[in-house]
């Protein structure tokens, strides 16, 4: 099958399966606080950052807040999620950064939002389709690598050469809600280390499937 036309049929049939499509599962009030939930997420699962993040941002509330704070300040409130000192040194550095360069606003461009200190690619590309709708690629994790490889989209585990395949064969508005497809997939039924192709609505269309 020609592969936009089979990239076409897969978004169509995980919207069916997932009800038209998915939003971020990170709790969050405006661009900043999602800037800080994804950077707490990394290499964490969502449920546990929306544990931590309500006192958090109950706590502290403006980029300037954040700004005027030590690492060590954020530690009591965010201990229980994995490398969070490194996290604690992301968020402060990253209101710095918004507070120095950019009017103490959230940027809304990939190049401004990755000139801030632990923000990469991909929490740059969640940043802007979550908090401000605009998708200039697409955020590539894990679960969307394990995804695109089982469907033959892209045969490494590179995440910028996957989201650059992912864009040429795919319409810009549907790159937010790519990533949020393949993530849910990823985590309930394509699963690294245990695929469930007997109930996913993929299996037949997926040169991966068992069945
Ligand atoms: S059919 Fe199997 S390998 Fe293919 S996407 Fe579904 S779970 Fe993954």
């Amino acid at each position: 099958m020609e592969e936009k036309l089979f990239i076409r049929n897969v978004l169509a049939l995980l919207k069916r399966r997932y009800r038209g499509g998915m939003r971020t599962s990170l709790r969050h009030r405006g661009a900043w606080q999602m800037l800080v939930a994804t950077i707490l997420s990394a290499q964490s699962q969502d449920a546990q950052v929306n544990k931590v993040t309500p006192s958090l941002f109950r706590r502290y509330g403006s980029v300037g807040d954040y700004a005027s704070l030590e690492p060590e300040e954020l530690y009591a409130y965010i201990k229980s999620i994995g490398l969070y000192k490194s996290k604690a040194r992301s968020i402060v550095g990253a209101a710095r950064g918004i507070r120095e360069h950019f009017g103490s606003r959230v940027p809304r461009t990939i190049k401004e939002l990755v000139s801030l200190p632990g923000v990469g690619r991909k929490t740059a590309n969640v940043v802007l389709s979550d908090a401000f709708g605009i998708n200039e690629g697409i955020a590539i994790d894990t679960h969307c690598i394990t995804v695109s490889g089982r469907l033959g989209i892209a045969r490494t585990r590179n995440p910028e050469a996957i989201e650059r395949k992912l864009m040429s064969i795919t319409k810009k508005k549907e790159w937010g809600n790519i990533s949020h497809l393949f993530i849910a997939l990823g985590r309930d039924t394509c699963r690294a280390h245990k695929k469930r192709c007997r109930s996913c609505i993929l299996k037949n269309i997926c040169p991966s499937s068992d069945i």
